[in-house]
């Protein structure tokens, strides 16, 4: 039987309903397919994909859950700009900019340099068409700084502070998107669609993805493994990080309905398992056992991955299935990745609009 509705977390914690902001931009559930294609290819019986590039329009991925909450409480504090952080291809800065304005908020993008890839351009481009004000700083350090600057200066010419999120969405209330998502998972799980899954495979980056959703499985008492691949580097990301975001968003939860259980972090820290390896270089640096998971998905799936976080997520699963760590398991590969064409929005935009900084990536 196909689910009508989503199982949301408000059906399991009422007490959420009246305090804790939420505005519906996505299309719930994403659908989880069975990959038989890429399981024959690894000797995986029981492999899925969690379809999360169709989370929504016109751009999908998993920022998009995490901008139901924080931009809902943008509007519930009566913003009028939000400010966001990234690095200069971020998704999530262009997630912002797309749904911010969809609200009828002004995005402010606050970004770092990175390597140049051909999404970095059309990230930034449609960054533009969507309206979104772009600043950029050489280090965290200088971030910091303009952040405080950009902020004072919107604050004495729009009179209003702009509202802040964090670098991809990961701040408490942002990973309560994703807490959500392991709801819509067993959600799909009772009704048939996937049997309960042993491991699952997500990208870790700013971590809200991977602990919202440990924190959703564990609320449950799913018994499943999530493995967290690292996709950026240890001076952006810290374990200890992880974990705080972990805690933090159960005390969030549990602060707006006491009925929501805080979990033992002492268990927490001896299973999380964050996997380095597969970061390579460092943060959009492409390498081989990435493109070697990109060819194999495109060729088996015809879905297509990037180099940055879902490629070298899906090397961890090959790597594994190869050294058979695999073998009988029910496997459920996450894919974070927007699905739809962001090139028409892109088209209309003019690079020479970006400021001087920017231009260097065209
Ligand atoms: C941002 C992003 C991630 C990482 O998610 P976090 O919640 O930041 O850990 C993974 N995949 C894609 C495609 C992303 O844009």
């Amino acid at each position: 039987m196909k689910p009508t509705k989503p199982a949301t977390i408000f059906d399991h914690f009422s007490g959420l309903k009246d305090n804790l902001p939420y505005v519906n931009l996505c299309k719930l559930p994403t659908p989880i397919k069975k990959a038989k294609g890429l399981g024959d290819r690894l000797g995986l019986q029981n492999l899925y994909i969690k379809h999360d590039g169709l989370t929504a329009q016109p751009f999908g991925g998993n920022k998009v859950r995490k901008l139901e909450f924080l931009l809902a409480d943008a509007v519930k504090q009566e913003a009028e700009e939000v400010m966001t952080f990234g690095f200069a291809g971020s998704n999530h800065a262009l997630a912002t900019a797309v749904y911010a304005k969809q609200l009828g908020m002004k995005s402010i993008s606050m970004l770092m340099p990175q390597t140049n890839h051909p999404y970095v351009q059309r990230n930034l481009l449609a960054g533009l068409h969507f309206g979104a004000e772009f600043h950029v700083y050489r280090n965290k350090r200088l971030l910091r700084l303009g952040a405080r600057y950009q902020q004072w200066r919107h604050k004495k010419k729009y009179g209003k502070t702009p509202y802040t999120i964090p670098p991809g969405g990961s701040s408490p209330l942002g990973a309560v998107g994703f807490v959500n998502a392991a709801f819509e998972l067993k959600q799909q799980i009772d009704t048939g669609v996937m049997p309960e899954p042993d491991i699952i495979y997500v990208t870790l980056g700013s971590a809200g993805t991977a602990m919202g959703l440990w924190l959703g499985l564990k609320t449950l008492k799913l018994n499943c493994r999530i493995i967290p691949i690292r996709v950026v580097d240890h001076d952006f990301l810290s374990k200890q990080m992880c974990l705080d975001l972990f805690g933090q968003t159960a005390q969030l939860l549990h602060s707006l309905d006491p009925s929501f259980p805080l979990p033992d972090t002492a268990e927490v820290k001896a299973e999380m398992n964050i996997r380095n390896e597969f970061l390579g270089e460092g943060y959009a640096k492409f390498n081989a056992p990435g493109r070697e998971a990109i060819s194999i998905m495109k060729e088996t799936e015809n879905i297509d991955l990037d180099g940055t976080y879902t490629g070298k997520t899906l090397a961890a699963l090959v790597a594994d299935a190869r050294n058979n760590q695999l073998k009988n398991k029910t496997v459920l590969f996450w894919n974070t990745l927007n699905a739809h064409e962001q090139s028409a929005p892109a088209k209309d935009s003019d690079w020479r609009d970006l400021p001087r900084s920017l231009r260097k990536y065209f």
